[in-house]
């Protein structure tokens, strides 16, 4: 079973290539946010203590997030892998889970960070407009993705429309708080010999290629 962490700052094209590692590979999509909100909705004890940390506004804390993990992995046993995502968050939390695997005699096949130029990124967020009618994402910023005519649905023929938070200084603060947690994860994992970096500023079919070129030697 192929064990991958897939790490990448904002508008790295994380969700749509995980999509397709899932659906080539068969790969499963472990995402602990949505383990979390999942066991929040439960009736049950660990439903219930977690509802009450989050009225009380404490943080989650790591054991329940390594108890969840484990309990998911028990379930996908038989299958060709998973990609993790949105774990390990610092050098910790890496730490704890190279435990886990071992524990269960397993071990991690690789650490996939999808890197992308500052600029680059910050176009995709900033420039996306989209049409409130029909759902359609343009980018102003990136000239194979405007619309024909500046501001106006292709399809529909109305105005476009931006996000409030898509803006510079947000996503600056977004970007930048994403690298300086990273880095130290990146460091670690490459120390290990577990990381393969990917550049994601090529397009979505390019990007994926590289990245089956490495599943396909683990
Ligand atoms: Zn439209």
């Amino acid at each position: 079973m192929k064990s991958i962490i897939l790490l990448a700052p904002p508008a790295a094209g994380k969700g749509t290539q995980s999509d397709l590692l899932c659906k080539k590979y068969g790969f499963v999509h472990i995402s602990t946010g949505d383990l979390l909100r999942e066991a929040m909705q439960k009736d049950d004890e660990m439903g219930h203590m977690l509802q009450e940390q989050m009225q009380s506004g404490k943080l989650i804390d790591d054991g329940v997030v390594f108890q969840l993990l484990e309990n998911k992995l028990k379930t996908i046993q038989d299958t060709s892998g998973y990609i993790l995502d949105g774990f390990p968050r610092n050098v910790n939390q890496a730490e704890g889970y190279n435990q886990l695997l071992q524990s269960k005699n397993q071990e991690l096949s690789a650490v996939i960070y999808l890197s992308v130029d500052y600029d680059l990124a910050l176009k995709r967020i900033v420039g996306r407009i989209s049409c409130p009618k029909c759902g359609h994402v343009y980018n102003d910023m990136i000239e194979e993705n405007q619309p024909s005519v500046k501001g106006i649905c292709n399809d529909c023929g109305i105005e476009l429309t931006k996000r409030s938070d898509d803006n510079e200084e947000t996503f600056k603060v977004r970007f930048e708080t994403y690298i300086d947690q990273t880095e130290p994860l990146i460091t670690y994992y490459k120390e290990k010999g577990l990381l393969y970096e990917v550049d994601s500023s090529v397009s979505t079919a390019e990007v994926f290629k590289q990245i089956e070129s490495i599943v396909e030697r683990l």
